[in-house]
């Protein structure tokens, strides 16, 4: 730990100089992590920040080139990166086998990685949010297999190296006010979310009595590219498996509709006050914390009419 002094000022007659010391901690110091997903966005500030806050981190992503070109700029010793489409058992399996190989053990499992999907526009009868009567059930499936399967073979598979340690450990997901809510989203997301919701509070049941604990994290919207990509494209189109870049412009945009609809005024919601949320879940900050789902929406889930 390393001590830091700020002084707060000094007024009035007497002039108080009032100092507080501030102890500035690592929270993570020498737990090993795994963040799905963390190539970017979202995933990408997590790994920041747990990194920054002295874990070691595996990045488990399907974007090699941005997943490897992140590992190597936080350094080797505290970051690699492994190849893992989190809808693929085997490839789970793997990426937490190569965590445990080469650090002995897995502490913390951030279930990041989603995707929004494509869904077909509303019917033309006004209804804000349908789609619902021409659902594509194979882009519904592929929809659920990454958001919810590919959360809960996460879970499977850390709590599996977490159990043989006895070491106990958190595992936190990234869902969404989608997952609280109807109408903020495509259907198949949606219910993605709120299956991921339930899944948390389940597996938080179970592995309480071994000293794990599962929460998950639910955003408002950030402008990442997923979000970028759907608001440029329209719902109906998510800009594919890796969504395409998305300039400084866009994001900007993205930003000002977003901070439109927030009941809080003020703040930009961004990618690392949910990475912030996510590190709060993760480390021993939050030891007595399972089951939960924090909102991270600067109000919105509160307020009525949120969207249209
Ligand atoms: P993003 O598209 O910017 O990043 C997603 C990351 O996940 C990418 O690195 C991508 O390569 C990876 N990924 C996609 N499919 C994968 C798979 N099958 N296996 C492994 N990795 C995969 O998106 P983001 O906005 O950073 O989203 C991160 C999480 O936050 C998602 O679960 C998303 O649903 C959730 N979320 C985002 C917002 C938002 O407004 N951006 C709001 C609420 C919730």
């Amino acid at each position: 730990p390393q001590a830091g002094t700020v002084a707060l000022g000094a007024t009035t007659n007497n002039a108080v100089a009032v100092q507080v010391q501030q102890q500035q901690h690592r929270r993570l110091e020498g737990k090993v992590a795994i963040v799905t997903g963390g190539a970017r966005g979202i995933g990408e500030a997590t790994v920041r920040a747990f990194v920054r806050h002295g874990a070691r981190v595996v990045i488990a992503d399907i974007d090699d080139a941005v997943g490897e070109a992140l590992a190597a700029a936080l350094g080797g010793a505290c970051c690699t990166y492994v190849h893992c489409d989190v809808s693929v058992e085997a490839d789970v399996e793997r990426a937490v086998g190569y965590c445990v190989a080469r650090h002995g053990r897995l502490d913390v499992l951030c279930n990041n990685a989603g995707v929004l999907g494509r869904q077909a526009p509303p019917a033309s009868n006004g209804a804000k949010s349908s789609g619902i009567a021409s659902l594509d059930a194979a882009e519904f499936d592929r929809v659920l297999r990454v958001n919810t399967l590919g959360a809960a073979l996460g879970m499977k598979h850390a709590a599996r190296a977490m159990l043989l340690r006895r070491g106990g450990g958190s595992i936190v997901s990234v869902a969404s006010v989608a997952g609280v809510l109807g109408g903020m989203g495509p259907h198949a997301y949606t219910a993605s979310k709120h299956a991921l919701v339930g899944l948390t509070k389940n597996a938080a049941c179970e592995l309480g009595e071994h000293g794990i604990r599962v929460n998950c994290v639910s955003p408002f919207g950030v402008a990442t590219p997923m979000l970028v990509n759907a608001w440029r494209h329209g719902e109906d189109e998510e800009g594919g498996a890796l969504p395409a870049p998305v300039s400084a412009e866009e994001v900007e945009k993205t930003e000002e509709m977003v901070r439109g609809m927030a009941t809080l005024k003020g703040p930009t919601l961004r990618a690392r006050d949910i990475a912030e949320a996510a590190l709060f879940l993760a480390s021993d900050e939050s030891r007595y914390i399972s089951g939960h789902n924090l909102v991270v929406d600067g109000g919105v889930t509160t307020s009525r009419n949120v969207i249209g």
